[in-house]
């Protein structure tokens, strides 16, 4: 530690007491983590870092998949796991008032049981914090109803990098009063400020759920099957998850952990879901509508869930991604292309990946939000080359006009390939926001943006 870096870290301690300061071995995180208790000491903390210069990593539940917490110049780590509160659900507003280090799951039962939903559900919630996921704008199961987060946040409360405390805990979903300034914080990955509290909006909490898997023969009747489900199911439609052949045949082939509902040679399976307030006349809807897609051509088979045993095992199909590390090498990607481009882009990618030997090419996706994820790679970890697997996918997104990160951020890992899809004036003016709110550059330097960009802005 250098002699500077050990004087902070000195009156760290004195703010925040031997508890609120711990040392670890990590790596890749920062080796100083601090755990302030309140917004006040979250301001303290970034004030002193801010005077000596000193850079500090915003840190939530570690699930981030982007690489946004690697130490790269000597950070601090600012835990926020101390301010772990749900300070109130207000049933009138419908509103929640959580502290940013509140872990996801804590925050959908205090809502539950209040018989009100937080629309965010995602595979991490058992660790990822409200805060994190507010830094990575993310998504889940329920985007195709309900948004991202973005779509959900009311209000905001924010300490900017010299410490200043940007407080708009606003609860009206009206509010015009000039620059929308949490919007700015959402999304940006702790590199504009450190989220402490977060207003969220709260919807009914759905009584009826609805699940079926269908297979669907060819890309067009699927996205008129996308769009016949939307329409025909009173707003109530909230899952419209793909599945590629070869992601249904691999996760249901002898011996996997599932068995298959339907018989795999289709082209795509979805996994379809509804959620609404009726019970009896939400379930006569679905199976209802489902009848007609299948006269209608747009679906050539179909399984109806009873139970939630049996809507689970749907579901674990769909989530059962770690069976795939037995192929061999490949890298996750989550992108978005628009839906009338998909196909297209689909081909382009398969057409590319033929030069690679052997290769995995694995797709399932939230089609409803126009979010694929694409697993790349090849049988033989001697042929697998990251460099050209990326440029496969990543050359595609940019071909085809779509988004390098649909879901988890820019991080280290995608820092690179944001030019694809962002222009260079958008990239002047975000580096241009980042240099007015953080001039010294200590607040999770590197990600989005190299030290060195921003420093010749
Ligand atoms: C199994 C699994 C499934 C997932 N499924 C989905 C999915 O379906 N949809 C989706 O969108 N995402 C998904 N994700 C990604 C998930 O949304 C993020 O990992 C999560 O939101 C990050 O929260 P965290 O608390 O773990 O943040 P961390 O991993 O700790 O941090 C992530 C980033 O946020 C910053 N940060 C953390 N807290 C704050 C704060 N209080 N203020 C400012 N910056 C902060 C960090 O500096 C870092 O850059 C999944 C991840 C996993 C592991």
């Amino acid at each position: 530690m250098g002699q500077a870096r050990e004087v902070v870290v000195e009156a760290l301690r004195d703010l925040l007491g031997k508890k609120g300061v711990r040392i670890q071995e990590d790596d890749f995180l920062p080796d100083v983590i601090v755990k302030p208790e309140s917004t006040e000491q979250v301001s303290k903390v970034l004030r002193i870092c801010n005077d000596a210069g000193q850079a500090v990593v915003p840190i939530g539940g570690r699930t981030g998949l982007v690489n946004g917490l690697w130490q790269t110049d000597g950070e601090i780590g600012l835990s926020l796991e101390r301010m772990n509160a749900v300070e109130e659900i207000d049933s009138v507003n419908r509103t929640m008032t959580v502290q940013a280090g509140c872990i996801l799951q804590v925050a959908l039962e205090a809502a539950e049981d209040e018989n009100l939903l937080l629309p965010l559900d995602l595979g991490a919630r058992g660790s990822a914090t409200v805060g994190g996921n507010v830094a990575t704008n993310a998504g889940g199961n329920m985007v195709i109803r309900y948004g991202m987060v973005r779509d959900m946040i009311l209000g905001l409360e924010v300490v900017l990098a010299d410490g200043t405390v940007l407080s708009n805990l606003n609860k009206t979903l009206k509010n015009n009063t000039g620059y929308d300034l949490k919007q700015l914080f959402i999304g940006a990955e702790g590199t504009l400020g450190v989220v402490t509290r977060v207003v969220f909006r709260l919807r009914p909490l759905p009584v009826s759920q609805n699940t079926a898997l269908l297979a669907v023969d060819g890309f067009s009747a699927l996205e008129q099957l996308l769009r016949w489900m939307d329409t025909h199911t009173a707003g109530t439609l909230s899952a419209f998850e793909v599945m590629w052949p070869e992601f249904y045949s691999y996760v249901t082939r002898d011996g996997s952990n599932h068995r298959p509902p339907l018989p795999a040679g289709d082209s795509f399976y979805v996994l379809v879901e509804t959620r609404g307030s009726d019970p009896v006349a939400d379930a006569e809807r679905f199976e209802g509508v489902l009848g007609e897609a299948m006269e209608a051509g747009l679906v050539a088979d179909a399984v109806l869930t009873r139970s939630q045993a049996e809507r689970n095992a749907l579901w674990e199909i769909r989530d059962d991604v770690l069976d795939f590390f037995n192929l061999g090498p490949f890298i996750p990607f989550d992108i978005s292309v628009t839906l009338d481009r998909l196909e297209s882009f689909v081909a382009m990618v398969r057409s590319r990946a033929e030069a690679i030997d052997e290769p995995i090419c694995i797709l399932f996706g939230h089609l409803g939000d126009c979010n694929l994820h694409v697993l790349l790679g090849s049988r033989r970890s001697e042929a697998f080359d990251p460099a050209q697997i990326e440029e496969i996918v990543y050359g595609a997104v940019e071909h085809f006009g779509g988004s390098v990160s649909a879901e988890h951020g820019v991080g280290l890992a995608k820092r690179s390939q944001l030019h694809r899809s962002r222009s260079e004036a958008e990239l002047r003016v975000m580096m241009s926001m980042k240099h007015w709110l953080d001039p010294k550059n200590i607040l999770n330097p590197n990600k989005i943006f190299a030290a060195t960009e921003i420093a010749a802005q």
